[in-house]
């Protein structure tokens, strides 16, 4: 027999989906093709979320986690280790190892190049901690940054607060180094620029092929050390001397 009971109002019942009214992500969408700005993977979309949205957001991936974990056939309801998995992921999405997407790229302060600094220095290893956007698993490697000074110079640390932000999206090494690139090249107009990048690939050590020592590199060069391959060459020698202090 059919319950006659009265639905329980609880927090899912009234979530705004159920009366016709869009999500809030549904909502973040809807803002982005109006404006015809793309929200791939490793696109940054914080400009088009609203004061506490993010929140929200929160909760609707939470809620979208917990359905794939029912749908895993996973009892998260007497499960004590994943009763709040669901949570823990949503959270560590929008905040920690995506945050790179959701969050505003953190302040960097440019100065003007006084002393007319046009000698290459590079930086690195900064920490490459990314995840693949096929299978959204971890990248992890290092990146070297060279650059040849121009009319604006940022700290050092910098770099690696950039990277940080750049990387912590779903990514394809490949693209990712050019968006690294393009930060940079914004931050400080430098009149050369190179990056290298070697990361290994979890989908290619936990999953797939299994191979557990291989690796990718790849680099960009751009404005002198693209024109100037002792520039070039330099980069790649000082990375290497960069490499050996670490095994010292
Ligand atoms: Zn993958």
């Amino acid at each position: 027999m059919t319950s006659t009971l009265p639905t329980p109002i609880t927090a899912r019942s009234i979530e705004p989906t159920k009366h016709g009214a869009l999500s809030i992500s549904q909502r973040i969408r809807q803002r982005l093709q109006e404006a015809d700005v793309p929200f791939l993977a490793n696109d940054n979309i914080s400009d088009f979320l609203h004061e506490g949205e993010l929140d929200q957001l929160e909760s609707e991936v939470a809620e979208k986690v917990r359905e794939l974990l029912r749908s895993l056939v996973i009892d998260i309801d007497n499960d004590h280790n994943t009763e709040e998995t669901a949570e823990r992921v949503a959270r560590m999405y929008l905040h920690e190892v995506f945050k790179g997407r959701y969050h505003p790229q953190p302040k960097i302060a440019s100065f003007p190049n006084v002393k007319q600094l046009d000698e290459i220095y590079t930086v690195g290893p900064i920490s490459v901690r990314s995840a693949c956007s096929h299978h959204l698993v971890p990248i992890l490697g290092s990146c070297w940054i060279g650059i040849k000074p121009g009319q604006r110079v940022i700290g050092l640390s910098k770099f690696s607060r950039v990277a940080d932000w750049v990387f912590s999206r779903p990514h394809i090494q490949e693209e990712a180094v050019l968006i690294l690139a393009d930060e940079i090249e914004r931050l400080c107009e430098p009149q050369g620029l190179a990056i290298l990048l070697k990361a290994q690939h979890y989908c290619m050590k936990w999953r797939g092929v299994k191979e557990p020592q291989a690796s990718m590199i790849n680099s960009v060069v751009r404005g002198d050390f693209r024109h100037d391959p002792s520039l070039k060459a330099e980069f790649f020698e000082l990375v290497k001397q960069q490499e050996s202090l670490l095994s010292h």
